[in-house]
């Protein structure tokens, strides 16, 4: 009897081991890939120079300020832009006010494209048809351009796979919402949540900004495939209430006026095909009470290999390319004017308004020395994850060598998008 069981496990042990060296020569061929066309495409100190250049040419309606966080020894900087027109006339806290966060995954390139061409519009310097700038004068826009530098820099130096940050944590699985829970087919290349909810310092700074501005609307811009995503992504249920219909109509609008009905619409959890734990918007809803909290995945090339990763979340040649920005644009010019419009009409109220001079306050002196601002804002759903992590990890951590080998949905484009 010994012997048989010795003689199975051996045997179970082989197979994984095979499996394991398929997996990595599977993603080890490069017979495929398409490098980035830096025709095309900025790296990314060129993209931020860009920023910076336009948002000097415009101070009128433009600012800019780099935030800064560590933790564990890493550390890392945010770009963050304000579109703000006419604001020395307009009381601040009387506007609509939305936060854009473009690159949180390093390999989807064209996300930080986007919003450059959309800076590019909000400062005037280019135009969208059909779209008067000052319909958005009751806007505040904040515009952060590339969330994840660090890890796009891996990807710029040939590692064109990699979606997570400058230490390997992906900064879409950092949050405390349902933080650390892994499902069957988990696999930390892709999804590795990090070693608690917010140990990232991208993430402590887009927090920050996300608390101390208190958006209206959130949108988390990825790519992987074309879909205007709502909470929730850790269940397959959107939100109950009367603000979840208004986020449903608006994206229903926006899916039938600039794309032709083809993008998915609904829950992340409910449509992407897998459920991503400790999201950047189920965080910005159920935390910050964002009313508006949004993912929209922009591109994706569905028939691309699953090794050749920029194809397969980044457009590839200059008709496509440019098809994206001006579609995106003009789509993103006419959320910013019809989401506030539905906001307004339904009498949600603009309360909250903490410049960025406190915000910046508290950074200084609560990120110092790598600390966390968790203490106090820990409401009971962060308390739960931490237990639930506690449970599950022991026992999952048991089974994650061979979960690898497992295929979901997910899995069988090879990388997640959202
Ligand atoms: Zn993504």
């Amino acid at each position: 009897m010994g012997g048989a069981k010795s003689d199975c496990f051996s045997s179970f042990v082989f197979f994984c081991a095979i499996m394991q060296v398929l997996l990595f020569s599977v993603r080890g061929s490069n017979s495929s890939i398409t490098r980035i066309p830096f025709d095309l495409y900025h790296t990314s100190v060129s993209l931020l120079e860009e920023v910076e250049a336009m948002v000097n040419r415009h101070p009128d309606k433009l600012t800019m300020e780099v935030l800064r966080a560590s933790n564990g020894g890493y550390g890392a900087e945010v770009l963050v832009v304000t579109y703000n027109r006419l604001k020395r006339q307009n009381n601040n806290s009387s506007k609509f006010r939305i936060l854009l966060s473009f690159g949180q995954h390093a390999r989807e390139l064209i996300t930080t494209e986007v919003a450059l061409h959309l800076l590019s519009i909000l400062g005037e310097e280019r135009r969208i048809v059909g779209i008067d700038p000052t319909c958005l004068e009751n806007v505040e826009i904040k515009v952060v351009p590339m969330e994840n530098v660090k890890g796009r820099k891996l990807v710029e130096a040939g590692d064109l796979c990699e979606r997570r940050n400058g230490r390997g944590v992906d900064l879409n699985r950092n949050w405390s919402v349902d933080w650390g829970k892994k499902e069957k087919d988990y696999d930390p290349y892709e999804e590795n949540p990090g070693t608690g909810p917010f140990s990232e310092p991208e993430a402590q700074i887009m927090r920050m900004i996300s608390k101390s501005f208190g958006p209206h609307i959130w949108v988390n811009v990825h790519s992987g495939m074309e879909a205007l995503f709502m909470p929730y992504d850790h269940k397959n249920t959107t939100p109950n209430g009367f603000t979840s219909m208004l986020m449903k109509s608006l994206l229903e609008n926006l899916n039938h006026h600039h794309f032709q009905g083809r993008c998915l619409v609904g829950s992340g959890g409910g449509s992407v095909g897998y459920l991503a734990h400790g999201t950047t918007t189920d965080y910005m809803h159920d935390i910050v009470k964002v009313p508006m909290s949004f993912t929209f995945e922009i591109y994706g090339d569905l028939t691309a290999s699953s090794n050749d990763c920029f194809k397969m979340f980044n457009p590839v040649d200059s008709d496509s390319f440019q098809r994206v920005l001006n579609e995106w644009c003009g789509a993103f010019l006419n959320f910013f004017k019809e989401g506030p419009e539905l906001l307004k009409r339904q009498n949600v109220t603009l309360d909250r308004w903490i410049s960025m001079d406190s915000a910046k306050f508290l950074l200084g002196h609560k990120l110092e020395n790598g600390k966390r601002i968790d203490g106090l804002d820990f409401g009971m759903s962060e308390m739960r994850t931490y237990f639930r992590l506690f449970m599950v990890s022991s026992a999952l951590l048991m089974f994650m060598f061979c979960s690898r080998i497992s295929k979901s949905k997910c899995r069988q484009v090879y990388q997640c998008s959202l």
